[in-house]
């Protein structure tokens, strides 16, 4: 029998080489594949890392242990005992030679989805079903890179001398205007949930110099596209005595060493994915607003300075720019009143968006960092100083010019993995039509 703590002592799947051939190991997972053939059941199990091939010899087991493996349904999970050999499959170095088998939990057939891939199933299917589907390396090798993702910004952040905070999602004021905000009660008071950490992360700039979060936002917009969710995390950067080029630098990096911390550590990944990713060419390109505007009047599409660039539009200019790209100095009126202005004209910000292809993934630029100035632009824009008394008052305590962005790191996934809907590198995407499992 396999007892608690022989299930701590079990080796993963993709650790299993020649060296082990010859002792004895304990694997836990999932079966994927039952093949009984006369006196011998071939087994599949799938961990997490990778899968191994058990077999079962009659007569070298008990009869109800042969038994036990002939009959366990697919996708149970189990912990098996053997000795590891040379094996003659496929692809496959080496294999178990079963003494023992326990199913720790049965699983119970139909299944929702085939987690092996091999029948496929739609996308409302699959996420219906995550965690099983999750089984699925195809699955599996997304997250893996998402993971991979994280350590690898947080790293450069690190790296950077940033420092890394946890700022309010639930909020008593609009910090942008009350546009696309979920609201709740808040015993007995409107709050809000945070669309972003900007406020926060640039008050803390006064103190901490240099921070970052990643976290989770939320918006309620109504859009239903492949690029926004209503739920979305943010890798969210403010650094003080700093300027736009500045910021963008430090983004740039940060994209390059995350392709490149995945390139090295996701190489089964990206296999899987069939995903051919390429460390860009530095520094990226660049183009100012007006000069897209140009581009895209140059191209026959109707489109005027102060216009946003839509879908259609970003999808025009991305046929001339396939790569990662900075569209800089964007009218001031397409931009949140925290974005500083040009001296020389009013018209343009100081701000940045990162492309890639026609993907948005990052918005940033210098903020305005005189209390004076960010009331008139907040009148600009019509919201009233008073309902930002709290963030206005920081701004007479010796606050420095400043300057962040936030990318998308769905988004950004998007990218590393190669998937066309975002949806497919959330776990449990939360849209207009979703909001359970
Ligand atoms: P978009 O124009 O694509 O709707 P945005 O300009 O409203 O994006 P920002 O407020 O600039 O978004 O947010 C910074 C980044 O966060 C974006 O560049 C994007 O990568 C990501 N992001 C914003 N909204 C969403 C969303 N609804 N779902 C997923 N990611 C989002
Ligand atoms: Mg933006």
């Amino acid at each position: 029998m396999v007892d608690d703590e022989n299930i701590k002592k079990r080796v993963f799947a993709s650790e299993l080489n020649e060296s082990f051939i010859g002792k004895k190991v304990r694997v836990a997972g999932w079966v994927e594949d039952v093949r009984p053939l006369g006196s011998l059941i071939f087994l599949t199990v799938r961990d997490v890392s990778g899968i191994i091939q058990v077999v079962f010899i009659k007569g070298n087991t008990p009869q109800d242990t042969f038994l036990t493996a002939k009959l366990v349904a697919r996708q149970s999970a189990v912990v098996i005992h053997g000795a590891v050999k040379e094996s003659k499959a496929k692809g496959a170095k080496v294999e178990i030679q079963a003494d023992d088998i326990q199913v720790l939990s049965k699983a119970q057939h139909p299944l929702p989805i085939d987690p092996t891939g091999r029948v496929s199933s739609s996308l409302d299917l699959r996420l219906d079903a995550r965690a099983l589907e999750l089984r699925n390396p195809y699955t599996s090798a997304i997250f893996k890179i998402r993971h991979t993702a994280l350590q690898s910004i947080r790293k450069t952040m690190l790296d950077n001398k940033f420092i890394e905070v946890n700022t309010p999602k639930i909020i008593g004021q609009a910090a942008e205007g009350g546009a696309n905000l979920f609201s709740l009660d808040y015993f007995g008071k409107k709050a809000f949930l945070a669309q972003s950490p900007q406020l926060y992360k640039e008050q803390l700039t006064l103190s901490l110099d240099r921070v970052f979060e990643i976290s989770t936002y939320f918006r309620a917009e109504k859009s239903h596209t492949r690029r926004h969710l209503n739920e979305f995390v943010s890798v969210d950067i403010e650094a003080a005595f700093s300027y736009k080029e500045d910021v963008m630098n430090i983004l740039e990096e940060t994209v390059v060493k995350t392709i490149k911390d995945v390139l090295k550590d996701c190489e089964n990944e990206l296999r899987i994915l069939n995903r051919n990713l390429k460390v860009p060419k530095t520094p990226f390109d660049r183009m100012t607003y007006s000069q897209a505007i140009e581009e895209l009047k140059a191209s026959g599409l109707k489109i005027e300075f102060g216009d946003d660039l839509d879908t259609r539009a970003l999808k025009r200019l991305s046929k001339r720019h396939r790569d990662f790209y900075f569209i800089v100095d964007w009218p001031t009126s397409l931009k949140p009143f925290y974005i500083e202005i040009k001296k020389d004209n009013e018209e343009i910000s100081e701000s940045f968006d990162l492309m890639h292809d026609y993907l948005e993934l990052a918005s940033g630029g210098t903020r305005v960092s005189d209390r004076e100035k960010l009331e008139k632009r907040l009148l600009d824009v019509g919201l009233d100083p008073k309902d930002f008394s709290e963030h206005l008052k920081v701004f007479t305590w010796g606050m420095p010019v400043h300057a962040g962005w936030g990318l998308g790191l769905d988004r950004f996934v998007m990218f590393l993995t190669g998937m066309k809907n975002i949806r497919e590198v959330v776990l449990y995407p939360r849209d207009r039509f979703r909001l359970i499992p």
